[in-house]
């Protein structure tokens, strides 16, 4: 099996997240995990809530969370139009986005924020693009099944900057990952998004998908980890920063 990791301009919006499907599709013989950063721009902009909320601007956080939460809606509507399906996933991410408000409603009333806290927010942005990739993905004919990373990426309490535990991610990778491989499925994992043993949120640092497609495939003892990512205009090859490992 692969790891094929997707960056956040190649998840940013329905059209990209389409595009990445088709690139999923043509590697399913290499039986891949999927590990997809945030929707481009996510991880930014929930931090800077955050900061806001924490300096006593609950509108213009607030603002930011509703801006977000408009954002991944439309991409769901796009890509699940109508159904039962895209009726559960917009629910699903509506709570995390309420969560979310809440979170920096707390923020602002404390008038500032811990790493830990940190995590919990800039951590939702992996945790909706995963569950979104699959339903679409799941929807183009691709069956698929999210992961919370948070299940499978156990660190330390390093909040911001966590540290992997790699023999407790091999166990738990070999628990929760293969059986969906097994069953002829792709699973679909955030990047970026870790969890203590306790299951406390962490983060691995900003960029962190990449180490964590680096991380599953060591886990798994993958053929290949593949770091897809997005250039601006037209090249001559159709893949672009494919790391063999
Ligand atoms: N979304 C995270 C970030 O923007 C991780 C990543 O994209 O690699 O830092
Ligand atoms: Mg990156």
């Amino acid at each position: 099996m692969i790891v094929a990791k997707f960056g956040g301009t190649s998840v940013a919006d329905a059209t990209a997240i389409r595009r990445t499907a088709e690139i999923v599709r043509g590697r399913l013989d290499r039986r891949p995990v999927v590990v997809v950063s945030a929707l481009a721009g996510t991880t930014n902009a929930l931090l800077q809530a955050a900061e806001q909320a924490a300096a006593g601007h609950l509108v213009a956080a607030l603002e930011r969370v509703e801006q977000l939460r408009e954002r991944h809606l439309e991409a769901i509507t796009a890509l699940l139009d109508g159904g039962a399906e895209a009726d559960e996933l917009r629910d699903e991410a509506s709570m995390m986005f309420d969560e979310l408000a809440h979170l920096v409603e707390a923020l602002s009333v404390l008038g500032f924020a811990t790493a830990r806290s940190m995590d919990a927010v800039a951590s939702m942005g992996e945790r909706l693009s995963a569950p979104i990739c699959a339903a679409a993905f799941t929807r183009m004919g691709i069956p698929s099944v999210a992961v919370d990373a948070r299940r499978v990426m156990i660190t330390s309490d390093d909040f911001g900057r966590a540290a992997p535990r790699p023999s407790e991610i091999a166990t738990a990778s070999r628990e929760y990952l293969l059986p969906i491989i097994a069953a002829g499925k792709v699973p679909v994992v955030g990047g970026y998004v870790g969890a203590t043993p306790a299951g406390i949120t962490t983060t691995l640092g900003r960029g962190g998908s990449d180490y964590s497609a680096a991380l599953f495939g060591a886990a798994l003892d993958a053929e290949a980890i593949e770091i897809w990512t997005d250039v601006d205009g037209m090249l001559t090859a159709d893949q672009i920063g494919r790391a063999h490992v």
